[in-house]
C-alpha cells in the first residue's frame, strides 16, 4: 500500500520529528526541503549559494526553485510507494504544483496532517532546539535534553557537540512565524476543501503522544 503524506505546521511544531517517524514506520522516504537546502549550504553548491540569503532571513525560497527540486525528488525510484513531505508545500502555488505532479503520475495524496502549536510555545521550543551535526537527531534542551549536557547521545565514544540552527535565533524565528501565518497557513483551507486535512494538536505533548495520534489517523484511513 502506498502513503503520500504532507506534514503541515509552523516552524518548531515538530514536523521534522514526526515526519522521520512516519518514514521509519511506513518504510517511505522522508523528504525535507529544509534539510535539502541545508545540505547544499554545507557543501557550498551553487544551489546552496542561491538559497542562503532566504534561509538567513527566515524568508521562503522562490516557489519555482523549490517546486523543481521536489518534483525531481518525488520522481526518484524510492518514492514509488509514497513519501512524507516535510516543509513542502509552504505556499498555495507549491501545493498546486504538487497536485499537478500527482496528476501527471496518476497518483493521489493520502493525507495532509497539520501539527497545531500556539506561537508562544513555538518560540520557546525553537530557542531550545539543538541538533547533532553528524546524525541530525533533534533535541530540545528543556523537553528532550541529551543525557550529557550539550552532546549527542548517539555518537558512541565520540563527543559531538550539539548545534543551534542559525535561523532558530529569536529574531529570525519571529520572521519565520510571520511568513508562516501569511503564506503557509492558507494551505490549511486548501487541504480542508479537498478533504485531506487532519488536525493534530502538538501542544504540550510528547513526540510519542503526537506520533500515536498520527498513527490512529493512518489506521482510520487504511494507510499503512
Ligand atoms: P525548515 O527546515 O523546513 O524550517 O526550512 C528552513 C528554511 O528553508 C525555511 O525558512 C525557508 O527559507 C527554506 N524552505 C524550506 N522549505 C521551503 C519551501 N517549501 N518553500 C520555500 N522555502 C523553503
Amino acid at each position: 500500500m502506498s502513503a503520500r503524506v504532507v506534514m503541515l505546521g509552523a516552524p518548531g511544531a515538530g514536523k521534522g520529528t514526526q515526519a522521520k517517524r512516519i518514514a521509519e514506520l511506513h518504510g517511505i522516504p522522508h523528504i525535507s526541503t529544509g534539510d535539502i537546502f541545508r545540505a547544499h549550504l554545507e557543501r557550498g553548491t551553487d544551489l546552496g549559494q542561491q538559497v542562503k540569503p532566504f534561509l538567513d532571513a527566515g524568508h521562503l525560497v522562490p516557489d519555482d526553485l523549490v517546486c523543481r527540486i521536489v518534483v525531481h525528488r518525488v520522481r526518484e525510484a524510492d518514492c514509488v510507494n509514497g513519501y512524507v513531505l516535510d516543509g513542502f508545500p509552504r505556499s498555495l502555488p507549491q501545493a498546486q504544483a504538487l497536485q499537478r505532479e500527482l496528476n501527471v503520475e496518476g497518483a493521489v495524496l493520502d493525507v495532509a496532517i497539520n501539527l497545531a502549536v500556539p506561537d508562544d510555545e513555538l518560540v520557546e521550543r525553537l530557542a531550545a532546539r539543538r541538533s547533532c551535526p553528524k546524525c541530525g537527531r533533534i533535541y530540545n534542551l528543556r523537553f528532550e535534553p541529551p543525557r550529557r549536557n550539550g552532546y549527542c547521545d548517539f555518537e558512541g565514544e565520540e563527543d559531538v557537540a550539539l548545534v543551534q540552527r542559525p535561523d532558530d535565533q529569536e529574531s529570525t524565528v519571529r520572521e519565520r512565524l510571520v511568513v508562516y501565518h501569511r503564506t503557509t497557513e492558507p494551505l490549511l483551507a486548501f487541504y480542508r476543501d479537498t478533504g485531506l486535512l487532519r488536525q493534530v494538536s502538538g501542544s504540550g505533548k510528547s513526540p510519542e503522544e503526537v506520533s500515536a495520534q498520527i498513527e490512529e489517523i493512518f489506521c482510520a484511513l487504511g494507510v499503512n
